[in-house]
């Protein structure tokens, strides 16, 4: 198999990236725009990298229409460094927090606050394996909380908040980790917004992070440097070496997005592949989605046939035609359909006409 050869990688993270950027990437490889090195030999303080870096911010605030208000970081740590920065920098006039549990990675948030001051789970679906977002209202938030905070898109299990759910004057705090960027978001609704590039954006190593600037610079004394917002925010996401290359490739992504019709039409083409996916999902005689309608991410379609054995044949069928990553999460089991901004809609039909004939097959 040559280099051309590319199956469908429906992996939940890292996960699949637009191959004209690739390629662009690819060609620039060795040289990059007549330097001679490539960006991952370039100084970040060199002026070549300082553009990359300016014009990988403009283009995201472009993109997703962040006011001057804001801030916005590359930082390193993944997703889960947020899990801190997020209280360490935002739980200081309180020192209360409301959390919304919805799955694995919000838990993993709010016990991770419990360090740091007094974060409260207000509603959980966990009894029900998350396959739901909890309804809460702003009567459910204590009054003087300093953020509530929800995982916007339930990576593992599915589920999405299909509106920005309204808390009054509270500030809100979301990770958007698998699901920036698929849909048009009202910055200005959010005190911050997180999310680690490697769902839906980049490859690994850098996590964007939209701060409104008033909330950045109140971190306690005694605050390790490297997690306090102010350092990164007052050296332009430099104060050391940053994930130049990741960088670098969002940058191109967001070029990419940009010259394509931008998040709008992003999120035209997510919806209608997710559409078709859950059309057939609910049509199926053997595969059953997991997720209550209402609550359906467009990122990541979670399906199971009720027969462990059937799943592990399906999958294993899915990885010989070239459909790969369908494996679901292990905490959630069953199958899970990444299907991010750069996954290609051919892919989803694909997909479904192999579990038409897997149903044809199967199904008693
Ligand atoms: C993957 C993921 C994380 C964790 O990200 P890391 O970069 O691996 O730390 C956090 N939140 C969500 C929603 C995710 O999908």
């Amino acid at each position: 198999m040559g280099d051309e050869y590319r199956v469908y990688n429906f992996s939940a993270g890292p996960s699949v990236l637009p191959e004209p950027v690739l390629r662009k990437c690819a060609a620039e490889m060795l040289n990059y725009e007549g330097t001679g090195e490539s960006v991952m030999e370039m100084s970040h303080r060199s002026p070549e990298y300082q553009k990359i870096i300016d014009d990988a911010e403009a283009n995201l605030r472009k993109l997703m229409n962040i006011p001057d208000d804001y801030y916005v970081l590359f930082l390193q740590g993944g997703g889960t460094l947020q899990f801190s920065m997020v209280p360490i920098n935002l739980m200081t006039g309180s020192h209360k927090a409301d959390y919304i549990v919805a799955g694995q990675w919000g838990k993993k948030a709010w016990e991770e606050a419990r360090k740091f001051g007094d974060a409260r789970c207000v509603a959980s679906s966990e009894e029900s394996v998350y396959t739901y977002i909890p309804k809460v209202t702003k009567e459910d938030i204590r009054d003087d909380v300093d953020y509530v905070y929800i995982c916007y898109n339930n990576t593992v299990f599915g589920t999405h908040y299909n509106e920005i759910p309204d808390f009054g004057d509270h500030l809100l705090v979301a990770d958007m980790s698998s699901c920036i960027l698929s849909e048009e978001i009202d910055v200005t609704k959010f005190g911050l917004i997180y999310a680690g590039a490697q769902k839906n954006v980049a490859p690994a190593g850098v996590t964007i992070v939209i701060v409104r600037k008033d909330l950045v610079g109140h971190a306690p004394e005694g605050t390790p440097i490297y997690l306090d917002y102010k350092t990164h925010a007052e050296k332009g996401s430099m104060y050391n070496t940053p994930p130049c290359y990741a960088i670098y490739v969002a940058g191109e992504v967001f070029k990419y997005l940009l010259e394509n019709g931008g998040v709008k039409a992003m999120h035209e083409k997510d919806v209608r592949k997710a559409q078709k996916l859950y059309d057939y999902l609910d049509s199926s005689k053997l595969f059953k989605p997991t997720v209550a309608k209402e609550d359906r991410s467009l990122m990541n379609i979670t399906f199971v046939t009720g027969d462990a054995e059937l799943d592990k044949k399906f999958i294993a069928g899915a990885k010989e035609r070239g459909m790969i990553n369908l494996k679901g999460h292990r905490n959630a089991g069953g199958m899970r359909a990444s299907v991010y901004n750069a996954f290609p809609e051919e892919g989803v039909d694909a997909l479904i006409a192999y579990m038409k004939e897997f149903e044809a097959e199967n199904a008693k």
